[in-house]
């Protein structure tokens, strides 16, 4: 199958083409993103390699299908950058990789949480200064916190087991279905009211839709505990950032850790050392001292990338092959109440 790779970093280009080592595929690898202007550029392909920033609507599906693309193939979990609705009246197939490694954004989303809370970015900067002060470097102890988990899927159930296993945390979690599992080793499911009053950490690992887009806002953010602490490594759009702002500046929050931004498909994943930054929103989170932004890598580990690209090319082989597509997504998937 000819397949157009776009938004290619020299990482996705290894490890698709360790996958591909039988060279079942042709792989066009363009650094490019996905958008109205580039989608003629895979035009000789009969499908489309795309990532979390790629733009998927309507109008770059139907250019698409004009260009003979049939399949769509997401190497990521997420699908919020799709009209899943247009695709399926275009007769096209979405296919995603549903569950590459949630050890590895669980893993990472506690490593922020531990970085922020006990300021290991900040000490790290000063040591490199051979200033040796601890004032200003206080944390807490995680052990005993209230930590209120929103999503308990694969990554969420994972953040609150070793909360709740590793460090003995006090685990308040929402979502639609509840683990029994989580239950068993004494995560309490509460309503979301509950989990934002009454946590001193949150941690999002919901999927972004209609419903939950903005669940972090300036009403919930004044109703929350005084000095909490918000960890996003889920989607940007999750929380107003605003309003995060704003919290941030009135003391309410106490810190904020996001390996996710609403605005990121501007920024993350390129080097812009040299360029001026016109997101004023994003410039003012980085002054905060408490604020620590990473850009969406907490998926970056050998052992998803690995399952990433091979989850891909087995969606692809299915394809091509016209067997039935294990890991499609379709329109109500998207429409489901969540
Ligand atoms: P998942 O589908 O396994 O779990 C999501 C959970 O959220 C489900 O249990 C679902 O029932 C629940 N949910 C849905 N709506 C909800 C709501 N309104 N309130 C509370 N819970 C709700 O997904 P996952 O694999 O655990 O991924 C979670 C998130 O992490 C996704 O948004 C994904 O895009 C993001 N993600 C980020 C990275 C990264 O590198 N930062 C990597 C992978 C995934």
């Amino acid at each position: 199958m000819d397949v157009t790779v776009f938004s290619t970093k020299p990482y996705d280009r290894r490890f698709l083409d360790a996958a591909n080592a039988q060279g079942q595929h042709s792989l066009h690898y363009l650094e490019a993103r996905l958008d109205a202007d580039t989608a003629a550029l895979a035009f000789g392909s009969t499908a489309v390699c795309v990532f979390v920033n790629d733009c998927v609507d309507r109008a770059v599906l139907t250019q698409l299908h004009a260009c003979g693309i049939r399949t769509v193939a997401l190497r990521c979990a997420g699908y919020n950058q799709v009209d899943l609705a247009a695709a399926e009246a275009l007769g096209m197939a979405v296919v995603r990789v549903p569950a590459y490694s949630p050890h590895a954004v669980a893993e990472f989303t506690v490593a922020l949480m531990l970085a922020l809370d006990r300021n290991i970015p900040r000490a790290w900067a000063r040591v490199r200064e051979n200033n040796f002060a601890l004032d200003g470097l206080i944390g807490r102890n995680l052990n005993g916190r209230t930590v209120g988990v929103v999503g308990t899927g694969r990554i969420g159930a994972l953040v609150a087991r070793t909360l709740r296993a590793g460090f003995g945390c006090e685990v308040l979690a929402r979502d639609v279905v509840h683990d029994p599992a989580l239950e068993a080793i004494g995560v309490r499911y509460v309503p979301i009211d509950t989990l934002l009053t009454t946590s001193e950490i949150v941690s999002l690992h919901c999927p972004l839709t209609p419903a939950t887009h903005h669940l972090v806002n300036a009403a919930v953010i004044a109703a929350a505990r005084p000095g909490l602490l918000l960890v996003n490594t889920s989607r940007g759009a999750l929380v107003d950032t605003r309003a995060l702002i704003a919290g941030l500046k009135s003391h309410k929050l106490s810190g904020v850790a996001l390996d996710v931004y609403e605005q990121e498909a501007d920024l993350f994943f390129e080097d812009l050392s040299n360029e001026i930054i016109q997101d004023d929103d994003f410039q003012r989170l980085l002054t905060f001292p408490n604020v620590l932004v990473t850009g969406h890598q907490a998926f970056l580990t050998e052992e998803a990338l690995t399952a990433i690209a091979e989850t891909t090319l087995a969606s692809l082989d299915d394809a091509q092959a016209g067997r039935p597509l294990q890991h499609q997504l379709r329109a109500e998937t998207a429409l489901s109440p969540s």
